[in-house]
């Protein structure tokens, strides 16, 4: 089986503060070698169900954050941003499942570690026909649209919670840390996370093999709506050919097809972002 690894770095082991996932802070390199380890269990759970083939798209911020070096032998790595499926990039219906790995819950949610839906501070909220998302719900319409289930999502309790309510029962999830509030955390031991995430990923693969996922289907055509705090963003995102200017501060894309609406969202949301990527993924 093919496997679709989406690497974020917010929900990691150990991570708890901006300082931990920022380029060039103080503890970024340590973030970074904790996000290296908790990618490597899953990657290491999924070959050991047998998976033939992982690839690992990541997704955080500058999406060049994992040592390339340090990657397990057998995955693959897609590094950089430019990227029209940003965190999704790579995923397509060949692959038998989806796996997320260091996520995070969507803004706004209480006591969630490095809460956040993209852009930590200019992005309120998106909605996709009508329902708040965050990454982990918009992320996993788009495997779904594709034909792949979303098999273990990983990061603190409140990613979890989110998991099960976007994805349903059957998803594996490893809790690596509780969270306490946005920059704080009570943090397992990174031996003991990587042993879950290893474990968890192994029993996704093998549920996915048994057909015992199932994959979203997300309604289509499909409006993906995007709440701004401030009208220059909303205004710099809708100088974007084909999103509307749909509120003061809200922007919106309508496509028929879900991944049509992914891919000009993306765009949306870089526009109105206006090259900012703290905490962008
Ligand atoms: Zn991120």
């Amino acid at each position: 089986m093919r496997v679709f690894v989406s690497a974020d770095m917010e929900g990691v082991t150990g991570v708890a503060a901006p300082a931990d996932v920022v380029k060039g802070e103080a503890d970024y390199a340590a973030g970074r070698d904790l996000l290296v380890g908790d990618v490597n269990a899953a990657v290491e759970g999924a070959i050991a169900s047998g998976a033939t083939d992982v690839l690992v798209n990541d997704s955080h911020s500058s999406m060049a954050n994992l040592p390339r070096g340090a990657l397990h032998e057998d995955a693959r790595l897609i590094r950089g941003r430019t990227k029209p499926r940003s965190m999704m990039q790579g995923i397509d219906p060949d692959h038998g499942v989806a796996l997320f790995v260091g996520y995070h819950a969507m803004a706004g949610t209480p006591g969630a570690v490095l809460n956040h839906t993209f852009i930590g501070h200019e992005l309120l909220r998106l909605r996709v026909d009508g329902a708040e998302a965050g990454e982990l719900g918009w992320n996993a319409r788009l495997a779904g649209a594709l034909g792949v289930p979303v098999g273990l999502v990983t990061g603190d309790d409140a990613t979890a919670a989110e998991a099960n309510d976007e994805v349903g029962s059957a998803v594996r999830t490893a809790v690596v840390k509780d969270g306490i509030d946005r920059f704080t955390a009570d943090c397992h031991s990174p031996a003991v996370a990587r042993d879950r995430i290893r474990s968890e990923a192994q029993r996704a693969v093998e549920l996915a093999e048994a057909g015992g996922l199932s994959p979203l289907s997300p309604t289509e055509p499909t409006t993906i709506e995007a709440d701004w705090s401030a009208t220059n963003q909303a205004a710099r995102a809708a100088s974007m050919p084909g999103v509307d200017r749909a509120g003061p501060r809200t922007t919106a894309v309508e496509a028929d097809t879900y991944p049509a609406a992914f891919e000009a969202t993306v765009g949306m949301l870089r526009a109105g972002a206006a090259g900012r990527d703290e905490f962008y993924g």
